[in-house]
C-alpha cells in the first residue's frame, strides 16, 4: 500500500508518500519565519501554523506523487518526542485522514524517521548498522539491527545538550540568525577552525567512550564571545564546528570499530552540517567504514521519513496503533512504532 506519513513534531509540517522503500511524494511547510524574531520555536505559534498547514501539505504532497486521498493505503504519524501541541495536530489530522479512508494508521517515534530517512535515498539499512542521530533535541549513538522489528540499542546519548542546541545557542551569543545551525555553517565557511581551541567534551581515557556532551562547549562559546566582543566571529563558528564534528565523527567511528560494524550512517538535522558530513566521510574512509548519509532535505524534519517508517512497519506486518493512541512529548526512542495510550483518569 502507499503509505501517508505525517510530521508535526516541531515548526515544520511535513506529508510524504511511500511505497515499498520507494518515496513517491512529499510537501513541507515550515513555520521557522515566525519563530524568528523570538529567536526559538514558540510552542504556540508552531501548534496554530501546523493546524494551517497539513491539509494543504497532505494536498500538495498527493499532487507531488500524481495520487489522490483514495491511493492511500495506511496512515503513519509521528507520536512522539516533539512539541506536545504541535504533536497533537499532526495525531489528530493523521487520525482524521485514516478514519475517513478506513485504513490502519501507525504511531512512529520521530527518531526513527531520521534513520528512515536515509533509505529513501540509499535502500533497505544493513544490519547491524551504527546509526549518529544528531539532531535539535537529541545526540545518540545506535546500533541497529531491523528498525521494524527489533528494539534499538543506544550505545550512548548527550548527558545534557543536543548538537544541534549547541549550534542554535552559540550562534545567538555569536549575534548570528537564527535558526543558528545553517548560520554556523555558512560562517564558518569564511573562518579558521584552529583559531580558538575549544574543548572536546567527553573524549580522553576516563570516560564513556559513546557519551555526549555539549553544554560545557556552549559555555566556552559564549565565554570567548565575551572576552572578545571585536572577535572575528567567523573564526568562532568554524572552531566550533570543528570541535563538534570532531567529538561526534570520532566517537562514531570509534563505535563502528569497536562492534565490528561496517556501515556509519548519520542523520538528523546536524547530519546537513558541511563540516560534520566531510569529516565523517574521511574518517570513515581512514577506518575502511562505509559511510551513509542523506541529502540535506532529508537530514532536517520532513514527512517522508515517517511515511518511511510507515511503509517498513507496514511490510513487517507490525499491528497498527489503537484507536485512542496518543502522544508522548518526551519518550526516548527504544522502537521504530510508538503508540502510547490516553491515559484513562
Ligand atoms: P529532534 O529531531 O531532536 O526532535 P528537531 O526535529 O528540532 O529535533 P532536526 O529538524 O532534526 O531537529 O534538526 C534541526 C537542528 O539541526 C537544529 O538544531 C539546526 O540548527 C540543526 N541544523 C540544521 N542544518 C544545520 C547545519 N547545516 N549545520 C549545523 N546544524 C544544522
Ligand atoms: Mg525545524
Ligand atoms: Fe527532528
Amino acid at each position: 500500500p502507499v503509505v501517508l506519513g505525517i510530521e508535526s513534531s516541531c515548526d515544520e509540517t511535513g506529508a510524504g508518500l511511500v511505497r515499498g522503500g520507494r518515496l513517491l511524494g512529499q510537501a513541507l511547510a515550515s513555520s521557522m519565519d515566525e519563530h524568528a524574531r523570538y529567536g526559538g520555536v514558540v510552542p504556540e505559534i508552531a501548534a496554530r501554523a501546523h493546524l494551517h498547514a497539513l491539509g494543504p501539505v497532505v494536498r500538495a504532497a498527493l499532487t507531488d506523487a500524481g495520487l489522490g486521498l483514495r491511493d492511500i493505503g495506511a496512515v503513519a504519524v509521528t507520536t512522539g518526542p516533539g512539541l506536545s501541541g504541535a504533536l497533537q495536530t499532526g495525531v489528530a489530522a493523521a487520525k482524521s485522514y485514516a478514519y475517513a479512508l478506513g485504513v490502519p494508521l501507525y504511531g512512529v517515534h520521530h527518531l526513527a524517521g531520521h534513520v528512515a530517512a536515509d533509505t529513501l535515498e540509499h535502500g533497505p539499512l544493513p544490519d547491524p548498522c551504527v546509526v549518529l542521530v544528531v539532531s535539535g533535541g537529541h545526540t545518540s549513538l545506535l546500533l541497529v539491527t531491523d528498525l521494524a522489528r527489533e528494539p534499538v540499542v543506544h550505545l550512548g546519548d548527550t548527558v545534557d545538550d543536543a548538537a544541534g542546541e549547541c549550534f542554535d545557542k552559540v550562534a545567538r551569543v555569536l549575534g548570528l540568525p537564527y535558526p543558528g545551525g545553517p548560520a554556523i555553517d555558512s560562517a564558518a565557511r569564511e573562518g579558521d577552525p584552529r583559531a580558538i581551541g575549544f574543548p572536546r567534551p567527553m573524549t580522553g581515557p576516563r570516560v564513556d567512550p559513546y557519551a555526549f556532551s555539549f553544554s560545557g562547549l556552549k559555555t566556552a562559546a559564549a565565554r570567548w564571545a565575551e572576552r572578545h566582543p571585536d572577535g572575528h566571529v567567523p573564526d568562532a563558528a568554524a572552531s566550533l564546528q570543528e570541535a563538534v564534528a570532531d567529538v561526534l565523527t570520532a566517537k562514531a567511528v570509534a563505535a563502528c570499530r569497536a562492534h565490528g560494524v561496517g556501515t556509519l550512517v548519520v542523520v538528523g538535522g546536524v547530519a546537513a552540517n558541511s563540516r560534520v558530513r566531510a569529516l565523517a566521510e574521511e574518517r570513515c574512509a581512514a577506518a575502511g567504514v562505509a559511510l551513509r548519509v542523506p541529502g540535506r532535505a532529508l537530514c532536517t524534519d520532513n514527512g517522508a521519513m515517517i511515511a518511511a517508517v510507515g511503509d517498513l512497519l507496514v511490510r513487517a506486518g507490525a499491528d497498527p496503533a489503537p484507536p485512542d493512541v496518543s502522544i508522548d512529548p518526551s519518550a526516548p526512542l527504544h522502537h521504530a512504532a510508538l503508540t502510547p495510550r490516553t491515559a484513562v483518569t
